[in-house]
């Protein structure tokens, strides 16, 4: 295609762009091709061990089959927001007593068989605090979570009061933890019932004797897709 302009400047830039369309055109089409072509073009042109190098670094990226493609599109995360502090000291006044409180309670914890003394510390609204501790039981089933006995005892006192936080700590009597104790599926969902119910998020602070305290906002960052019906 020729075109006749007079200008050189213009013819210049003119020149320019075409340029950079063909170069563009040219980087897609064939960056398509090898979309398409490049683990049959890797197959062979790579040696065998340099292959299974790359397979392996690279296999999302080779994955090109328009079935896992679709798949990929429907897969989703979820970001799950939590603070850790290293121990009380940053906490708010209320919560490092409502933690102490937990601590307090999980000394005269019921836990022959496990060893793992809980206590735990349920907040209410109007800044009533009631503690609780896991019972065990010989017939192991039986027993009940440090977290269940103080949110059932606190909403079968107060079932009108809405639950604000509550503190967790672990205090085992035969080893040391190296971790904070965070409630198990049981109370998650528990939790959940009473945050729904009561349309007012419970703040979760999980301790123990390591030390490290972690704090979620509501108790729905511990259980995504909890049971409904
Ligand atoms: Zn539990």
């Amino acid at each position: 295609m020729y075109f006749l302009i007079k200008n050189a400047k213009i013819q210049f830039f003119f020149e320019l762009w075409v340029i950079i369309s063909k170069f563009f055109i040219y980087f897609f089409t064939l960056s398509s091709i090898f979309s398409i072509y490049r683990r049959r073009i890797l197959s062979f042109y790579l040696p065998y061990h340099l292959k299974k190098i790359f397979l392996q670094q690279y296999s999302h990226f080779l994955c090109v089959n328009k079935k896992q493609t679709r798949l990929s599109l429907r897969d989703k995360s979820i970001e799950i927001k939590y603070t850790v502090f290293p121990d009380t000291t940053e906490l708010s006044l209320e919560n490092r007593r409502l933690m102490e409180k937990a601590q307090e309670a999980s000394f005269s914890a019921y836990a022959p068989y496990s060893k793992f003394r809980v206590g735990a510390a349920v907040l209410l609204d109007s800044g009533v605090v009631v503690v609780g501790n896991n019972q065990e039981n010989v017939s192991y089933p039986e027993g009940l979570c440090a977290e269940r006995v103080a949110v059932f005892a606190a909403m079968a006192q107060y079932p009108q009061e809405k639950i604000k936080t509550i503190a967790i700590y672990g205090n085992p009597t035969d080893y040391e933890l190296n971790h904070f104790v965070t409630p198990c599926g049981a109370c998650r969902q528990v939790l959940m019932e009473y945050e729904q119910r009561n349309n007012s998020n419970i703040c979760v602070l999980c301790g123990g004797t390591a030390g490290e305290i972690l704090t979620v906002e509501s108790i729905k960052q511990l259980l995504p897709f909890s049971f409904k019906m």
